[in-house]
């Protein structure tokens, strides 16, 4: 099978292209390395099946071949992290956008019908209070300019893109809204928790928990997720879907500072800032967030085989290796 990943050096990308590299499919990524890193592709490079293309999805001249090549097209290009969001906004909003609209009417107009799977979030859910979120649930988000907002205003155009080419023009696409996703690869310098805890605690640094740490999230380690939206992609029955991928084992963000530092076996204390200090403005969060995961595994069977614990045991082990390997300094 020939896959394109575009955004295919970021986190989940780059497992994506790696996922079905070791399958034996043909594999293009095309990413503008803004937060993606060729060093997420290191085993591939060089490849025969491994193609690498540095370019902007924006202006990429390249994409109606890319896109008549493919036989599936994991779609995901974007400017993610609250603090990217906060800090650059109008970059956000282009590319989470302007990306998606140039890759769905690419296709549209070279005549092409490839499997295409395109990254929403569970941001779209918004304030919405309900204790676990299912795909049908209302969507409610600020109006009156919150920059806060602006990631899921994006990738809710991104589906309703979605959905209008598959619906007027009957394109063979599925929407995934991922909820937390975690494992190697992911860099904590955009706020992400996960990265940043463990980073700390093997540092004995203190571990910054925002807020009082009483809001929760479920955290799906990104191995698990790739083999969803493999699934996904290749279900019939999801086509023209929208669909939850995560995990639905919540945590509160103070008891997962405390399972990483006792994981690390670290001296490091729990340091709590206001989201003020922490963001350098005022920031609505979201006290929870858990997906439903009926319509996912209803239409894959699919279950998360790593349990949170793991998942953090490997990034203590693989934090430990780079902090002992040899640091050039000339
Ligand atoms: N968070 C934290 N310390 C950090 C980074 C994040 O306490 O160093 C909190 C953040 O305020 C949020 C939760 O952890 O409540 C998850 O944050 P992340 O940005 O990883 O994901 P999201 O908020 O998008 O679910």
């Amino acid at each position: 099978m020939h896959v394109l990943v575009t955004g295919g050096a970021g986190f989940i990308g780059s497992h994506l292209a790696k996922y079905h590299f070791d399958r034996g499919d043909i594999i293009h990524v095309v990413d503008n390395l803004s937060t993606g890193s060729l060093d997420n592709l290191q085993s591939m490079l060089g490849s025969p099946r491994f193609r690498f293309d540095q370019a902007d999805i924006l202006t990429w001249d390249g994409l109606g071949n890319a896109v008549g090549w493919a036989d599936r097209i994991y779609h995901m290009v974007a400017i993610v992290g609250v603090k990217k969001v906060l800090a650059d906004p109008a970059a956000v909003m282009s590319a989470n956008m302007a990306g998606t609209e140039r890759v769905v009417r690419a296709i549209h107009k070279g005549g092409w019908n490839p499997q295409l799977l395109i990254a929403s979030s569970s941001e779209v859910y918004g304030f919405n209070d309900k204790s676990s979120f299912a795909e049908t649930d209302a969507v409610l988000l600020r109006s009156g300019g919150r920059l806060r907002w602006c990631y899921a205003v994006t990738k809710l155009a991104d589906e309703y893109l979605g959905y209008a080419y598959a619906h007027q023009y009957g394109l063979n696409i599925v929407i995934v809204r991922l909820f937390n996703t975690i494992g190697p690869h992911q860099v904590g310098r955009y706020g992400m928790v996960v990265p940043n805890f463990v980073g700390q605690a093997v540092n004995n640094e203190p571990i910054t928990v925002f807020g009082d740490g009483t809001q929760t999230r479920s955290f799906c380690d990104v191995r698990d997720t790739v083999f969803a939206l493999d699934l996904l992609a290749s279900s019939p029955a999801a086509k023209g879907e929208v669909v939850n991928v995560g995990s639905d084992q919540e945590i509160s963000i103070k008891s997962l500072a405390e399972l990483v530092v006792q994981r690390a076996e670290s001296a490091s204390q729990l340091h709590f800032m206001s989201y003020g200090e922490a963001y350098g403005m005022d920031f609505e969060d979201i006290s929870h967030r858990r997906p439903d995961l009926t319509k996912l595994k209803t239409l894959t069977g699919f279950e998360p085989k790593w349990k949170l614990v793991d998942t953090i045991d490997d990034l203590i082990q693989q934090a430990r290796a780079v902090k002992r390997s040899p640091i050039f300094t000339p």
